[in-house]
């Protein structure tokens, strides 16, 4: 019989984070949302006729503030009985709130002209995640998790987005929860954010070629070309084409990325090229804004080439 899976909506600034429920004897939660979300999450839940004291699982996609931050409360309401589950990569993020601060600092800051941002990042932090913990299971990717009455769910790595991103199976009904790892042109920013461009492209075609999803579920309605958000919930079909337009507009940046960097007056320097080769309008001083997270990467994958990295 199939499992069912019921999408939990948080709001939370300029955008909102999709959790989702899978109905299993061990039922489990897949993202956490952050401590301001946690109530309405309890609520929605409840709504469908489950409580959060149930729940035997928090599955966490990838460490970014937004699926992470609401773990520690959502733990503590299940009676601390819940098993937290991260991928080995991104586990400093639930353990320590300044990990967070210091991923801005290292690959945001030195492009953004805030004197504020340091102590602006460690008190959203200080807010949204509701608390340091460590993992029940650490992930390297290619484990499987029981969730009982024959359930299981399998861990895939799929670094790119960040290091520790993960992909959970439902195995036999191959639904797929990818939090942030399929980015297509971005959710409200309109621009795909990842961190390491070669790990996010072989991601994308492990997704499409080996993991080959039924449904594909998102952690944000992300944008397509002409800025329409996809659904949350993709079929097959819809799952295909969100892999070809990431991998199309990842092309599209890589390629205008050969043509160098250049310091100019542009608020995208010295990324300017790329934005005007994609079209990119957006303001990439609003956070979080994933513009120059990717831009650095690219500018580590180009300074590796030019030293002679390949
Ligand atoms: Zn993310």
């Amino acid at each position: 019989m199939a499992v069912t899976v019921s999408p939990l909506f948080s709001p939370w600034g300029r955008f909102g984070l999709y959790s989702f429920f899978i109905d299993a004897e061990e039922p489990a939660i897949v993202d956490a949302g952050v401590t301001s979300t946690v109530d309405g999450t309890v609520a929605e839940l409840e709504k469908s006729g489950r409580r959060i004291e149930d729940v035997r699982w928090i599955l966490l996609t990838h460490g970014h503030i937004d699926h992470l931050g609401g773990a520690y409360a959502l733990w503590e309401l299940t009676g601390r009985k819940a098993k937290v589950v991260i991928h080995e990569a991104d586990l400093d993020y639930l353990r320590r709130r300044r990990a967070h601060v210091e991923n801005y600092l290292e690959l945001r800051d030195h492009y953004l002209d805030n004197p504020e941002a340091e102590s602006q990042q460690t008190g959203m932090a200080e807010a949204a995640i509701s608390g340091e913990m460590s993992a029940d299971v650490v992930l390297r990717g290619g484990e499987s998790l029981s969730l009982g009455g024959g359930v299981s769910v399998s861990a895939h790595s799929i670094p790119g987005h960040t290091a520790g991103s993960v992909a959970y199976v439902i195995d036999g009904q191959n639904d797929v929860f990818v939090g942030d790892a399929v980015q297509i042109h971005g959710a409200a920013n309109g621009f795909p954010g990842y961190e390491d461009p070669n790990a996010y492209r072989s991601s994308l075609e492990c997704l499409r070629d080996v993991v080959r999803p039924n449904r594909l579920f998102l952690g944000h309605p992300y944008r397509n070309s002409a800025g329409e958000p996809y659904d949350i919930g993709l079929d097959a079909a819809g799952a295909a084409q969100a892999f070809e337009e990431s991998l199309a507009i990842e092309a599209r940046i890589r390629e205008a990325v050969g043509e160098g960097f250049a310091e100019t007056s542009s608020p995208y320097s010295p990324f300017e090229a790329v934005a005007t080769e994609i079209g990119y309008s957006g303001d990439p001083s609003l956070e979080p804004s994933p513009f120059f997270t990717t831009m650095d990467g690219y500018r580590r994958l180009f300074d590796g080439e030019s030293e002679g990295g390949r």
